[in-house]
């Protein structure tokens, strides 16, 4: 099939999605991104909604072959965010007309931190009066869990995949039993049952990852009716297994680089002509690639950022790769920064909404 013929289909087949994925040549490639441009365009607009990023702890139960924070990098400092300093940061969110906002830390299942977050929700329910939407990123838990969180406000869930692949996605974790694809899908579907907008995504370019692979992640979120996608390039942690075994084959090159950031475009211009209407996040993992990552993921089809309003001192603490930028930022910066940058792309800020997706309040998801 012609290009242009397959840029504008209605229903797209994973051929169809294989054939965009593995586009190479610049012009065409180009027309690839223009086209899920439009696509954004006229489905959910050219507004970038913003959801503030709050990482407040970095201790976690898990042990993921590729994420810096696993429990088993012993030399990670770790942290937990004063109550008070998370209800500052969701003020100031809420000030700033952000919006919505997204807690996220490593995995913990104890009933201490299933009861401090329980009540974290309804604190900053409380100060912005029912009006920051709020969406939680705190892996894996049980579904009584899961209906507590929502009953005091979570209204939408972050919960990677990762890749839709089990075979490929038991090479990257422990075969401890702690660690499988089936509870992490099961995850998302209780989500769905319960109510919750839910996020998925995966991350690209990882050793071992097809294009074929990747198509399939794009039918995953097609199929479990995915309102939000939250998806980025695999970046090194120089002390993971994943990453020191990544170095050691040397594939961390510049060209290796420009690769992943090709790829993580690629995956957002074509779920956009696959999914349309659905929220896609322009992740900060493509900034750690290249310094304009975000504007060209915006370019490419995304429509949310998730600009990091982490307390500054734990900023440097919350490394899940290597060359995470806006570290030595403040959110103040950081504001002004990405505004910037949705401007430069021709994109407004939708300030003071809360931005879900058209396409939740049409899901057929059961
Ligand atoms: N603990 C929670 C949330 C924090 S991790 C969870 O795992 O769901 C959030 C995301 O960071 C993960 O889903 C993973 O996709 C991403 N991540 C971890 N290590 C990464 C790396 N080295 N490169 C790119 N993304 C990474
Ligand atoms: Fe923990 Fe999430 Fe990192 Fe896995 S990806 S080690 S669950 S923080």
């Amino acid at each position: 099939m012609d290009l242009p013929d397959l840029l504008h289909k209605k229903n797209y087949s994973r051929d169809d999605i294989i054939d965009l994925l593995s586009l190479t040549d610049a012009d065409d490639v180009q027309a690839l991104y223009d086209a899920a441009y439009a696509v954004k365009a006229a489905y959910v607009g050219r507004v970038v909604y913003y959801r503030g990023l709050i990482e407040f702890s970095n201790r976690c139960i898990k042990n993921c072959c590729y994420c810096g924070i696993r429990r088993d990098n012993r030399d990670v400092e770790r942290f937990d965010t004063d109550r008070d300093d998370i209800l500052a940061m969701a003020k100031w969110t809420y000030d700033n007309g952000y919006g919505s906002l997204t807690l996220q830390s490593g995995e913990r299942q104890d009933d201490e931190f299933i009861a401090y977050i329980e009540g974290l929700l309804r604190d900053i329910k409380k100060l912005s009066d029912g009006g920051l939407g709020i969406t939680l990123c705190v892996g894996e838990q049980t579904e009584d869990t899961y209906r507590r969180w929502f009953e005091a406000g979570a209204h939408r869930y972050l919960l990677r995949i990762e890749t839709s692949n089990p075979a490929l996605y038991a090479t990257l974790h422990p075969q401890d039993g702690h660690h499988q694809w089936s509870v992490r899908k099961e995850c998302l579907d209780m989500l769905h049952r319960l109510g919750y907008q839910v996020g998925t995504g995966d991350m690209i370019g990882l050793p071992g990852q097809t294009l074929e692979d990747l198509a399939d992640d794009i039918l995953f979120y097609r199929d479990m009716d995915i309102a939000m996608i939250g998806m980025g390039p695999y970046v090194v942690h120089h002390n993971t297994p994943v990453g020191k075994q990544f170095l050691a084959d040397d594939l961390d090159t510049d060209a290796g680089k420009l690769h992943r950031l090709h790829l993580g475009l690629k995956m957002i211009a074509v779920t956009r002509l696959v999914l349309k209407d659905v929220n896609i996040a322009s992740t900060t993992a493509l900034q750690a690639l290249h310094p304009f990552g975000r504007e060209l993921g915006l370019k490419a089809g995304a429509n949310i950022l998730m600009p990091i309003v982490t307390v500054p001192k734990f900023r440097s603490q919350y490394l899940l790769y290597d060359n995470k930028p806006c570290v030595d930022e403040v959110p103040a910066q950081c504001k002004d920064c990405l505004r910037a940058r949705v401007a430069s792309v021709g994109d407004t800020v939708g300030l003071g909404k809360w931005g879900d997706s058209p396409h939740f309040f049409h899901h057929t998801h059961p």
